[in-house]
């Protein structure tokens, strides 16, 4: 029988607030596409996409298996189950609320208790379209900060947009090679 076309398969949560584009950047990913109005996103959905990292030939083949939580509290016992054996986490916020990044410190504390010991996460502050500059009106969350926290915390970070696809796939693909750093 033939190999299949990749050589790791890892599991991906998406965690984050309610109405930060989480559903939206697992859409970009796996389908190039950005919905305006999309439905909201009740429990749990799916989508896998094959990436292949940078790197010198034979490039590797990592096969992305992302669930993507509900961001509200009502979901979260049922959100947890689907954290465990994740081997990378996206914790997503909108760089247009600030509330949306005080969040992630309560996501990072379900995924630290409820997925894989050695999860890789990465912060990603989405809708970065909205707020080109630092000093855009719309943006609430300045770089800076979101840096600063992610170095404290250990974690990868990148701003993203769902909506132009900027840092998306490169979300995912940082992630991806820190997991596989620590195969
Ligand atoms: P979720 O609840 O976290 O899954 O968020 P959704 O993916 O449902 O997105 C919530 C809203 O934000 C929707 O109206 C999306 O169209 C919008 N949205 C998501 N990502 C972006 C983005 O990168 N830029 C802009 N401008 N809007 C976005």
């Amino acid at each position: 029988m033939a190999s299949p076309p990749w050589h790791y398969v890892l599991k991906f949560i998406i965690t984050g607030d309610a109405a930060v584009g989480k559903s939206s950047l697992l859409v970009r990913l796996t389908d190039q596409r950005f919905l305006a109005n999309p439905d909201p996103t009740l429990g749990v959905e799916f989508g896998s996409k094959l990436i292949t990292l940078p790197g010198p030939d034979p490039q590797t083949v990592v096969k992305l298996q992302c669930w993507d939580t509900a961001g509200t509290e009502s979901f979260r016992s049922i959100t947890r189950s689907y954290y465990r054996g994740a081997a990378g986490a996206l914790l997503v916020y909108s760089i247009t609320s600030l509330r949306s990044f005080e969040s992630v410190r309560t996501w990072l504390a379900d995924v630290r208790a409820h997925a894989d010991a050695h999860v890789s996460c990465v912060l990603v502050g989405n809708k970065r379209d909205l707020a080109e500059g630092e000093d855009a009106p719309a943006r609430e969350v300045p770089t800076a900060l979101a840096q600063q926290f992610a170095d404290e915390e250990g974690l990868l970070f990148t701003e993203a947009s769902a909506r132009s696809g900027e840092g998306v796939e490169e979300a995912f693909i940082r992630a991806a090679e820190e997991v596989l750093r620590k195969v």
